[in-house]
């Protein structure tokens, strides 16, 4: 840990060492948790593959052909390295972690569930681990059921542990919450779950690139990430499922190299993974992935949660001594996303002053709408770091936030002197 020197892999990434516009101020980049930034290795990787490597995959005799092919697949064995899975073949590439989720409410939910069936997802979950299962349940008669949580953001686990009954046949919950940070209990989560029988999904896209991945260890019957908040690009992500239930399960789109035979009285289906990869894939992604997989591994992940964990506190800390300022989500175990409110001051308007400063940051609901209702706020405005980021640039962040409270506050004495003087 001690080695770990975020000034050194700054350095990697090109977008890091610009400015916000001509002759504006630095980038101070803090929406890492919307998507992170790529390294130049990354960038290469995907350049090169265009350059020299291009061609379609699984198909052609020759010999471009055969490298794509190679380039693909050993993108996949990264992934299976990266998160510990048992077989590369139990690892999907989709588009995205709400892709992944809707193949498996589809695939699964919706040919598995029925009436009676209960499905239980967390308050603090992402738009896409709701929807999904809202429409599997819809058209299923199953009921979505909600895990509540503490006022610190905190997943009630002993109301947890009392809703499982042989009625839950799934649970999806999010690894890390992208808008409180805080983090779950997975492990236990799907332990108690595989009690009743129940099969488990975790969303892992905001985990993987901020601490070691291990879905063996959870033992997530299911496990999704994008690869664009892990320093590779949009358009590719993970959906790990165990073999067992991705064999069991029927193809979530038909088309090429999804197919063993075809005729017009019946098709028969490819072996995993090609049955859930119909059509031409992100393979430019799926090699840009690779590269981002190669690059965070040679850093090495555990290497750098301390400099995270170090980032949260001093932001932490630094944050709550603003007067009239409230840090949403409290929770003892949290990533590095720091998320707040301020006294009369709404967070559109907090972010596009900060955006004046240079300073990047999510404003909004974050997608987690029912969330936002259960804290009782319209939105909040939230930082989250990744590796590259330092010191200076919470500073940076916290000098911003402070101008806003004063010129706020100027803005009130004012209109309360005019309110006198009338
Ligand atoms: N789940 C969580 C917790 C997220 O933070 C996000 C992205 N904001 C998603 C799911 C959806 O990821 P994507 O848009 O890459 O599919």
């Amino acid at each position: 840990a001690a080695s770990f020197d975020p000034y050194k892999v700054r350095a990697d990434f090109p977008i890091l060492q610009t400015t916000v516009s001509p002759g504006g101020p630095k980038l101070i980049y803090l929406d890492n948790g919307a998507t992170t930034q790529k390294p130049r290795q990354v960038i290469d990787a995907i350049s090169r593959y265009y350059e020299s490597q291009n061609a379609n995959i699984h198909r052609g005799v020759y010999r471009l052909s055969q490298v794509a092919t190679d380039l693909y697949e050993s993108a996949r064995r990264k992934v299976q390295a990266f998160i510990n899975a048992a077989d590369e073949k139990e690892c999907l590439f989709v588009r995205g972690t709400t892709e992944g989720v809707n193949l498996v409410a589809g695939c699964w939910g919706r040919t598995k569930l029925k009436a009676g069936d209960e499905v239980l997802v967390s308050t603090m979950e992402h738009h896409s681990n709701i929807v999904p299962w809202q429409i599997a349940c819809e058209m299923t008669g199953a009921t979505l059921r909600v895990i509540p949580m503490n006022d610190a953001g905190e997943l009630a686990m002993d109301d947890y542990a009392k809703m499982l009954s042989e009625r839950t046949k799934f649970v999806a919950v999010t690894h890390l919450s992208n808008a409180m940070g805080t983090v779950n209990d997975v492990k236990t989560i799907a332990r108690l779950a595989h009690k009743v029988g129940a099969k488990v999904l975790v969303d892992g896209a905001q985990w993987v690139a901020h601490a070691p991945t291990d879905v063996r260890d959870i033992d997530a019957d299911f496990y999704v990430f994008s690869g664009h908040k892990l320093f590779g690009p949009t358009g590719i992500g993970v959906l790990y499922g165990k073999r067992e239930l991705l064999e069991a399960m029927p193809p979530y789109m038909g088309g090429g190299d999804m197919i063993e035979s075809v005729t017009f009285e019946k098709s028969t289906y490819a072996q995993l993974p090609n049955k859930f990869e119909a059509g031409t894939p992100d393979i430019a992604g799926a090699v840009g992935l690779g590269a981002a997989i190669d690059y965070v591994t040679s850093i090495g992940v555990a290497n750098y949660v301390q400099h995270e964990q170090d980032l949260l506190h001093y932001a932490t800390e630094q944050l709550s001594a603003i007067p009239g300022l409230r840090i949403i989500g409290t929770a003892k175990n949290k990533g590095s996303v720091v998320s707040f409110v301020m006294d009369g001051i709404a967070s559109l308007d907090i972010g596009t002053r900060l955006d004046g400063e240079g300073v990047a940051v999510r404003t909004g609901h974050h997608c987690c709408m029912p969330l936002m209702n259960r804290l009782g706020i319209p939105s909040t405005t939230r930082a989250s770091f990744a590796m590259y980021n330092t010191r200076e640039d919470v500073d940076a962040l916290v000098a911003a936030v402070q101008k806003v409270r004063q010129e706020s506050n100027a803005k009130v004495s004012r209109a309360a002197a005019a309110n006198e003087s009338a």
